[in-house]
């Protein structure tokens, strides 16, 4: 039966009508939506299942006409069939699509971005920094030999390496290792030059579509405003909150075109920039719909929510930044110690201590810059005394 899943209209006026074309499973996958704004814009949402097992759901791809037919994202690698089953189920022609628009270039949204524009010969849109970054490799961040946090977050990144490389592992990293080359094969053909590109900047204005840069969780995460509606990628999710990166360099080819301190990084990474570029998607009219490229649909509901979400993310880092000061008021510890009170242990299995550290040091960087810790040169962290972070995230969103 259509039009029977539950929305909320009375946080959406914008919307007009959600009509089912396919049923997904309870998280969504397999799911097709027509979403039709009061303009008259009809969006259609498509998800896309991933090559790996994943707590985010499928990537939430979207197509919309605007000055010819436009895809918002394309799913992870290996996710082109399921694409081209859901374009023939909404009677679209693969050859119509004239462009594919990134939100980021995180695996599971352009990780299927080569095969589906050599399929579809359309033109690949994305923030600047996407192609400035496509030689980079995903696990090559640029790290500040002087940080102390950095230092950790480098063991550990060492200690996931190898714990991938583990024979215990050997099925797993084999699967992960083939479709990381097949990843950094389309980037290279990317970079080739014989596919069209254009690359996008913060208040670029195409048709209806205006893009907003919006880094933090990804150094070249753009959102899409058109109509009311927000295409947020993973900046802005319902009921999760994206990872914040914390402050890496910049590629020292890059940091003379980026930016004048090249280790900080501030313009472009870490929890206070993911703050910032929240703030600045609250400027939007309250009214504006989020359109999210995870969790669009689960546990058998749709999640449309509208932008003020942004203030929920916010309170959660500011919970998650509580937690800290309340761990370390036993005395000074360290970053893992810190890691293995704030999160369940079931978090810190096998590659999870790494993305725990890796969100530890962005909380931890903020707190620095907050004045209420600091961090000695073996990586123990400790208060300072002072509770200045909740004045220092309230000035940034106020
Ligand atoms: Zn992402």
């Amino acid at each position: 039966m259509l039009n029977d899943i539950p929305w909320r209209e009375s946080i959406n006026p914008n919307i007009a009508n959600i009509e089912i074309v396919r049923y997904g499973d309870t998280d969504g996958y397999g799911g097709i939506f027509n979403i039709s704004l009061k303009t008259g814009r009809l969006i259609s949402a498509i998800a896309l299942p991933h090559h790996y097992p994943s707590r985010t759901g499928p990537t939430w791809a979207y197509l919309t006409n605007n000055d010819g037919l436009t895809l918002i994202d394309a799913g992870s690698q290996g996710a082109q069939q399921a694409l081209e089953e859901a374009l023939i189920i909404l009677g679209q022609d693969i050859n119509a699509i004239d462009r594919l628009i990134l939100t980021h270039g995180h695996q599971d949204h352009d990780g299927n971005g080569y095969e589906f524009i050599i399929n579809s010969h359309s033109e690949l849109w994305a923030h600047e920094m996407y192609f400035d970054y496509l030689d980079e490799d995903f696990f090559d961040y640029k790290l500040d030999p002087s940080s102390s946090l950095h230092r950790i977050v480098g063991k550990y990144r060492q200690d996931m390496l190898d714990w991938q490389k583990h024979p215990s592992n050997a099925l797993a990293h084999e699967h992960w290792k083939k479709h990381h080359d097949r990843y950094k094969h389309g980037h290279s053909r990317i970079m080739t030059g014989d596919i069209v590109c254009k690359k996008l900047n913060d208040g670029d204005v195409f048709g209806d579509f205006t893009f907003i840069y919006t880094p933090g969780h990804s150094v070249d995460q753009v959102c899409i405003y058109t109509d009311g509606v927000l295409f947020t990628g993973d900046h802005v999710l319902p009921q999760i909150s994206p990872h914040p990166t914390f402050r890496q360099t910049l590629p020292k080819r890059l940091s003379k075109k980026y930016s004048k301190n090249q280790f900080l990084g501030r313009e472009h990474f870490g929890l206070e920039r993911y703050i910032r570029s929240l703030a600045k998607i609250l400027l939007l009219n309250p009214d504006t719909s989020v359109l999210p490229a995870h969790r669009l649909y689960n546990h058998n509901r749709l999640h449309i929510r509208n932008v003020n979400r942004c203030k929920e993310i916010v309170r959660h880092h500011m919970r998650r930044l509580e937690k800290i000061v309340e761990a370390l008021e036993g005395g000074p510890i360290t970053v893992e110690d810190i890691a293995r009170k704030i999160f369940i242990s079931r978090k810190l299995l096998g590659g999870g201590i790494y993305a725990a550290v890796n969100e530890v040091v962005s909380h931890l960087e903020l707190l620095i810059d907050s004045g209420d810790i600091r961090v000695s040169m073996k990586g123990q962290v400790a208060l300072t005394g002072s509770r200045n972070f909740h004045a220092y995230i309230n000035s940034i969103i106020d």
